[in-house]
């Protein structure tokens, strides 16, 4: 591993201004991802800022919303009771991913800012325009199957692989970050990007912001929810595809309708054109069939996922009809 400083501010201010003075410094706070990618010398930076100090653990109501610290644990929003009782969505998502342990050690920021799991990211040996920009991409010709289906560019073709942000995505969730240039909110649905000829950047976040809360106002998505993942082994696994699906219904008639999708674009998926095909229709599966087909459109796949192009619409109706119970 690289030499590198390590500092341990108290005070947000401090640590926005240690890394935004260094484009070397990174913030490090569970260390899940950024750890793993320096040891492999994927990532060095010549300075760790460590946020761990910082009082952003909080979880805790502010008016009409469930402000989620940046540094709470991905176990401690899980298991939260206001999250379960008002947006098990979340809960179930971030269930779903790692294991007891990372989610022990992760933390809601770190998951949003977690970095691809694309192999040829990892692989020093192959091109990857992510770790070394103007290289090239070793998926695009390369074993594919784990790859995008929309939204990728000649640039880059990887998934994220965050499953708390796909049931962010979907739940409206704003990130307050603060900067340099003083605190602003994003939604969070603007927070992650498409690669297009830049896709060494993952997210909107400008240099030295931090991530401060992200805020998820309330909802009436508090009883029909499911969190579907597809993986290939049944825990500790990251998503050959994901679906979070919410549903308000009235009756058998859906008055509203929240749908995204992981592990199928460089960013959480949300399919609104599919949730307004849903809106006023009866809880069938043909009304969710239909509303897969529209979930679809644009979709492309490469040589080795073509497979996704009929597990996304088969997941996305399962999805729904857990949610639905029909
Ligand atoms: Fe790198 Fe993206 Fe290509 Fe993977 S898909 S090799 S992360 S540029």
């Amino acid at each position: 591993m690289n030499q590198f400083q390590y500092v341990r501010p108290t005070k947000p201010q401090a640590a926005i201004d240690a890394v935004a003075k260094d484009a070397n410094a990174k913030f490090i706070a569970g260390g899940t991802n950024l750890v793993d990618l320096m040891k492999r010398g994927v990532m060095t930076p010549q300075k760790l800022v460590d946020i761990n100090r910082l009082p952003l653990a909080k979880i805790e109501r502010q008016g009409n919303t469930l402000r989620l610290g940046a540094l709470a644990l991905n176990s401690a929003v899980a298991n939260d009771a206001q999250v379960r009782e008002r947006h098990p969505l979340l809960s179930l998502a971030l269930n779903a991913g790692a294991s007891p342990q990372l989610r022990n050690m992760a933390t809601v920021g770190g998951n949003m800012l977690q970095r691809t799991r694309c192999t040829y990211f990892y692989d020093l040996s192959m091109p990857c325009n992510k770790r070394q920009p103007g290289t090239g991409c070793g998926a695009l010709e390369g074993i594919n199957r784990m790859h995008a289906i929309f939204g990728f560019s000649d640039k880059c073709i990887a998934v994220h692989p965050s499953d708390m942000s796909v049931a962010l995505v979907a739940l409206d969730a704003t990130v307050l970050v603060s900067g340099p240039k003083g605190n602003r909110q994003l939604a969070f649905a603007d927070f992650h990007r498409l690669p297009g000829d830049t896709p060494e950047r993952d997210s909107n976040l400008e240099p030295g912001e931090l991530i401060t809360a992200v805020d998820v106002p309330d909802s009436p998505f508090t009883k029909h929810v499911h969190y579907q993942k597809v993986r290939e082994r049944a825990s500790y696994a990251f998503a050959l595809l994901s679906v979070a699906a919410a549903l308000d219904l009235d009756g058998n008639t859906i008055k509203a309708a929240r749908l995204a999708m992981g592990g199928v674009a460089h960013k959480p998926w949300r399919l609104t054109a599919a949730e307004q095909v849903l809106v006023g229709k009866p809880a069938t599966e043909d009304t969710f069939r239909q509303a897969a087909t529209v979930a679809m459109q644009g979709a492309k796949a490469f040589k080795h996922n073509a497979y996704k192009l009929r597990l996304a619409p088969n997941t996305i109706v399962q999805a729904l009809k857990t949610a639905a119970a029909v």
